[in-house]
């Protein structure tokens, strides 16, 4: 199978000043910060790349990746224009990691567009890991963010439809889930990692729920002598696995970054006997900037940005 769908720029190493050497998943040594993220979020990756290539730490660039799908209508699964939940509301969850294992989430926040950058707040101005509904919202508002009605016109027609027969998918959830919720990896020129991720979670989903995306351990994990993982997808059977940190002990112990997804992959299949048909994407980046992915279903993509590429990666997949 040709997994490079999508390679638009291999000279931007020319225009870029030299950073660190570092050598890629069976390519070749490549220098510079590296920066991907799951599904086609590569405009994340250029927001997070100006600050990588310009020499800024790994933090900013992934807060910053993450906040374009939040401010974006479009995007069905994060932040503003996010599906909403059974009772008509936009929640969001969303964490951020760097490092030196400090971590800020915030799950079930509602009426705040950039919950990774409240998540980074908890990260910096607090002394807690995680906040949730009416105590994150506050903490963000006394942090200057701004209450705003997060639900589009368009998502709110999708959830009246919705209720006219409101099923809730159980086995299938791909329907309300349109796949662009954002796990975001970045290498800086320091030889630092650090991630984030931010969903509306699944659409439709019951008032309250709260999925893998703000769990350090399930939506995203880092460790700085090691990697760092992040996963998509349906957060319960994430969350089952610990699925981000198992990512990551299974590179301490030697795994390359698709192999380690790929295992992740298998122990959630495992808990279904083997036969499953929900979806579930990981993405991991090592301490040497290398990178893989790997879901339970094929249609998973990943977009990466270094030095010489800018590419959507379609995945591979346990189910072909
Ligand atoms: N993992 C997210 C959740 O379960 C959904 C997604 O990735 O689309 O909330």
């Amino acid at each position: 199978m040709d997994r490079k769908i999508f390679l638009k720029t291999s000279l931007l190493g020319a225009l870029l000043p030299a950073g660190r050497k570092f050598s890629f998943s069976g390519q070749a040594e490549a220098e510079g910060p590296v920066v991907i993220s799951t599904w086609d979020n590569r405009k994340a990756n250029s927001a997070a790349w100006e600050i990588l290539s310009g020499g800024g730490p790994a933090l900013d660039a992934v807060e910053a990746g993450a906040r374009v799908p939040e401010a974006d209508p479009g995007d069905r699964s994060v932040g503003y224009g996010g599906y909403p939940d059974r009772t008509g509301k936009v929640t969001l969850d969303a964490c951020i990691m760097n490092h030196e294992s400090r971590c800020g989430s915030v799950a079930f926040l509602l009426d705040i567009k950039h919950a990774v950058s409240v998540a980074r707040k908890v990260l910096e101005n607090s002394p807690h890991v995680m906040m949730v509904g009416e105590g994150a919202q506050q903490f963000a508002l006394d942090n200057g963010f701004k209450k705003e009605n997060l639900l589009t016109e368009e998502a709110r027609q999708v959830w009246l439809n919705w209720k006219k027969n409101p099923e809730y998918p159980v086995t299938s959830w791909d329907q309300y889930m349109n796949h662009d919720t954002i796990g975001i990896l970045a290498l800086d020129r320091q030889g630092n990692l650090s991630g984030a991720c931010t969903t509306s979670g699944i659409g439709m989903k019951m008032h309250g729920r709260v999925g893998d995306s703000p769990l350090i351990g399930a939506g995203l994990f880092v460790d700085n002598d090691i990697g760092a993982a992040a996963a998509t997808g349906v957060g319960e059977e994430v969350i089952r696995v610990a699925g981000s940190h198992l990512v990551v002990e299974l590179m301490r112990h030697g795994a390359s970054p698709t192999d380690a997804c790929r295992r992740a992959v298998e122990r959630i299949v495992n808990n279904h006997g083997g036969a499953m048909d929900g979806q579930v994407g990981f993405l991991a980046l090592n301490k040497k900037g290398a990178y893989g992915g790997y879901a339970i279903q094929s249609g998973y993509s990943y977009a990466v940005r270094t030095l010489q590429q800018e590419e959507l990666i379609s995945s591979e997949s346990w189910f072909g």
